[in-house]
Parts: C-alpha cells; structure tokens; sequence
C-alpha cells in the first residue's frame, strides 16, 4: 500500500527544503522550481505540493491546528468558485509590474526571510497569512499567489493526472473534505483544475481505492473534469 507512505514522504520533502531556508544548502527552493518548470506540463504542480517552503508552513500549521482541535472552515463551494479567481487578479497585477506589498510574501519567505533582509511589512503579511493558516488551509497558495496561479494554468492540460475510478465511488466526499485547494475532486472523472497542487491527499482519504495519479487515457481526455 503505496498510499499509506504518501504524506510521510512528502512531508519529508517539504522538511528538506524549508530547512534549505535556514541552512542554505541548496539553492533556494524556487531554482529547484525552474528546474522541474517544464515538468509542470505534464505532471502538474509537484513544486506547490512538495517543494515550496511557504505552501509547507501553511499545511503544517494547519497539521497542528487539527491535532490542537482548533475549530477550522473551509470555504464554500459557491464563494470559491469565485474567490479562487483572486490569484489570477493578482498574477495580472504582478505580470504588470504593478506589486502590492502582500505579494512579497512568498518571495521573501522563500528566500530567507529568517537570515536577513527583513522588512516589517513584509514581516506582517507573512504573519497574517500564517496565522489564517491556522483556520483555513493554504489561503495564500487558494487565493493570492502569482506563482501558483502561473504553474497552474501551465498544468491545465497535463497528460498525468488523478483519475477518479467511477465504478468503485460510493461518493462519501472524504476526498473533496481532505483537499487543501478546496477541488471538489467527486465531481468528475480525473482532475486537471488549475489549483492541483498534487498534493495526493485525496488519494490518501478515499476509503475506496478509487484515485490514481496516472496517464489520462483519451476517453478520459473526453471525459467529464474539474
Ligand atoms: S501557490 Fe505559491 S505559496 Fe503556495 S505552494 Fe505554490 S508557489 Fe508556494
Ligand atoms: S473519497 Fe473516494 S469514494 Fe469517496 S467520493 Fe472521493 S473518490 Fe469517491
Ligand atoms: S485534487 Fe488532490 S492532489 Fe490536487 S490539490 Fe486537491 S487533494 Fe491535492
């Protein structure tokens, strides 16, 4: 059972970058990102899901506020559809030229916040989003990310994607639950949703065995998607 090693692995991938933050062995996360850029056609947004320290911070705090049983929302299905535009608002912005000090936040955490320059503002944004992190999931990464916002249109048309399993559903909803991006992944028969951040946590809450992370066959292509 692959499955069951899923979040321990990741999360040990999360941990191995964010301590390159603090120890700078690596080369920031975002030079791995360039690297695996091309892969995000094909696969999908593995650098949300496995790399980026700050979508790391905000699912471990997340992580904690569960254990601590801190009271959590999610938000509806019918606000989403319309706020997870947001980012896209914001990428326009940012591709613009025209930053606010929010959209920092990313960048500077990535890039060492801890280890120098270090602005309050930015200091502020960064706290602001951690502490919504403790009641929602990843509300930077779902709402106001430039970055996540460009790798997921750039994974729209991925060939390797989760396929739900229609035959074997019993439409329990644990996956739509579980998913941090708020992808209501029931509905359809694999998802290419441009806020995938492969995360695999629907894969590993459904009780039923019915998602795979595959090549999309062409009737899939045909099929019904989110
Ligand atoms: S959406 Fe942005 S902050 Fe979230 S994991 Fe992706 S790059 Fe990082
Ligand atoms: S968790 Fe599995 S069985 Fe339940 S709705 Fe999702 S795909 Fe279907
Ligand atoms: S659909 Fe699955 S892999 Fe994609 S973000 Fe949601 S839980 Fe993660």
């Amino acid at each position: 059972m692959i499955k069951k090693y899923l979040q321990p692995v990741r999360f040990l991938i999360q941990a191995f970058f964010m301590a390159g933050i603090f120890l700078s062995f690596l080369p920031f996360a975002d030079n791995v990102g360039r690297m695996i850029f091309l892969s995000v056609v094909f696969l999908g947004v593995f650098f949300c899901g496995f790399i980026c320290p700050f979508g790391a911070i905000q699912d471990w705090l997340g992580w904690i506020a569960q254990k601590l049983r801190i009271p959590r929302f999610k938000v509806p299905p019918y606000i989403q559809v319309y706020l997870q535009c947001s980012r896209y608002f914001f990428y326009a912005l940012s591709t613009i030229g025209i930053t606010f000090f929010f959209l920092s936040a990313r960048f500077e955490f990535n890039h060492g916040v801890f280890l120098g320059a270090f602005e309050w503002i930015t200091a502020g944004t960064i706290g602001l989003f951690l502490l919504l992190a403790i009641f929602t999931d990843r509300p930077f990464c779902n709402y106001f990310c430039p970055k996540g916002a460009s790798l997921g249109l750039l994974s729209v048309m991925r060939l390797v994607s989760i396929s739900r399993e229609e035959s074997k559903c019993v439409h329990c909803h644990l996956c739509d639950k579980a998913c941090p991006m708020n992808i209501m992944v029931e509905q359809s028969d694999f998802v290419r949703h441009p806020n995938c951040i492969n995360c695999m946590k629907c894969i590993c809450a459904c009780p039923q065995d019915c998602l795979r992370f595959k090549l999309l066959t062409i009737k899939q292509q045909k099929g019904k998607t989110k």
